[in-house]
């Protein structure tokens, strides 16, 4: 037979469409996913029958695939419908990890969410009035009471809340800031780009190392509409630096009626030397040296969902409510109910410390992180791990491009696999049905106890003895 009659005849071998959909098997899987998914999974895996034809499958081979057609179209359609976004447990040490989604919440919190996700809710409705309400109204008063602002509003994120200052105070004006604070934070957000898209001009003065009020000064003009500063948040510069404070340069916008904007970056809202940590500033700081507007996140040092906070002066957040922008970066419901909760919790900041995940963390004693790594030592040996386990210490961060010269002294349980190596342990626990995230260094697989909480201990013991066999 010649080659064309050949795969003439291959092609013949591949069966039709509905009589595959009237097996037992794929007969069930309609039942249970729908006939759309089984379908569309089916024609997949037959085009890729007829792909292999044309890549020169043997007849044999091509047999064997079609047999197995069932079997893998189950397999398509489970892989199809398994969820993309799933938790991990996080060995890593670095509390806000970025990519491991920033601050995780606490269940009490999102269980009120939960009621307000699950039914209707007031979301822009006045229970008093019985009409239209402001879905911008819920969080202001809260805002307000712990950060001793006058008013506030939340939109997305940070960075859409820098965006919407800009452009509510300074679009189509001039704004001027340090050279030493013309920062780019992870994710391509530069505070030149974002100015610009405000349609603000940058008014750059200073050097990157030392900017003084008189630099300042000297820069305003007619268009000057506002001083901005922003938080160094992710790096540190060290040696002869100088700065203008939040307090000189609002005295200095108080004489020439110009305002000023902080951008904070991490939104903390208690004083971290109560935990023998060095000093970071808080919101409320900033707002008492006289910030006319400062701008924060909701899920870095907050430890809440992702949300952008601006909080200060009325004039000025009363002109960002009636701003078309707003809309565009308006927050969910549920974001709204997140943080209200969070909020709350910063009544009682000694409460917040423990019930915020992001703070209790941020705040474990080495003591309790020594108990936390031997319990897992002790699980992992109980379930008769295969593999040279021991504690040592570790450096655990904030994260998050916050607070870069601090190092938290932590504990990890590392491990040397008898079997494996330590790449492929890592490999297998990242493709497991919870993924340990971890690092690897001196030949040893790392795992931070700080960023896992007591409640995932023995899923991480579990998921390391299975990577191991
Ligand atoms: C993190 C950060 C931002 C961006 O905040 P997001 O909430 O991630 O949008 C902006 N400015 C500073 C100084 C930051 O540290």
């Amino acid at each position: 037979m010649d080659e064309k009659n050949n795969i003439g005849s291959l092609y013949r071998r591949i069966p039709k469409v509905d009589v595959v959909l009237k097996g037992e098997k794929i007969e069930k899987l309609q039942q249970q996913y729908g006939y759309e998914v089984v379908l569309q999974e089916l024609q997949n895996q037959l085009q890729n029958l007829r792909d292999s034809i044309a890549g020169g499958i043997t007849e044999g081979d091509l047999m064997e695939l079609i047999e197995k057609l069932p079997d893998r179209v189950e397999r398509a359609v489970c892989l199809s419908l398994d969820f993309h976004i799933r938790p991990v447990i996080n060995g890593t040490g670095i509390i806000l990890h970025t990519n491991l989604g920033r601050a995780p919440l606490n269940l009490r919190h999102l269980e009120r969410g939960n009621q307000i996700g699950c039914g209707y809710s007031n979301l822009e409705f006045s229970l008093e009035k019985g009409c239209r309400g402001d879905r911008y109204g819920h969080l202001e008063e809260i805002i307000c009471r712990v950060t001793g602002a006058q008013a506030a509003l939340a939109v997305n994120n940070n960075a859409a809340a820098v965006l919407l200052a800009l452009s509510v105070m300074t679009g189509g004006h001039e704004a001027i800031v340090s050279r030493g604070e013309l920062v780019e934070v992870g994710g391509k957000f530069r505070i030149p780009d974002v100015m610009e898209q405000s349609g603000t001009r940058l008014v750059e003065v200073g050097t990157t190392n030392k900017t003084r009020l008189e630099d300042y000064e000297a820069a305003v003009t007619e268009e000057t509409r506002a001083f901005l500063k922003v938080h160094t948040s992710n790096f540190k510069i060290i040696g002869f630096t100088e700065a203008v404070s939040t307090s000189e340069l609002a005295e200095l916008g108080r004489a020439h009626r110009i305002p000023v904007i902080e951008d904070l970056g991490s939104g903390l809202l208690i004083d971290l030397e109560r935990f023998g940590l060095s000093h970071e500033p808080t919101v409320q700081e900033k707002i008492a040296q006289g910030a006319d507007i400062v701008c924060f996140s909701g899920d870095k040092l907050l430890g809440g969902p992702q949300a952008g906070i601006l909080a200060g002066k009325k004039e000025y957040i009363e002109k960002m409510k009636k701003h078309p922008l707003l809309r565009a970066l308006r927050t969910d419901k549920l974001t709204i109910s997140l943080l209200e909760s969070v909020f709350m919790e910063y009544l009682n900041p000694d409460k917040a410390a423990e019930s915020i995940p992001t703070l209790s963390m941020l705040c474990s004693t080495v003591e309790c992180l020594q108990e936390r790594a031997e319990r897992l030592i002790k699980m992992l040996r109980e379930r008769g791990i295969k593999a040279d386990i021991a504690i040592e210490r570790s450096e655990a961060e904030a994260g998050g491009g916050t607070m870069p010269d601090v190092s938290l002294e932590s504990r990890a349980v590392t491990i040397v696999p008898a079997h494996v190596t330590v790449e492929t342990l890592r490999g297998k626990l990242y493709r497991g049905a919870a993924p340990v995230i971890g690092r690897i260094s001196d030949d040893k697989f790392w795992i931070d106890v700080r960023t896992i909480s007591d409640q995932e201990l023995e899923r991480t013991a579990d998921m390391l003895v299975w990577a191991m066999l």
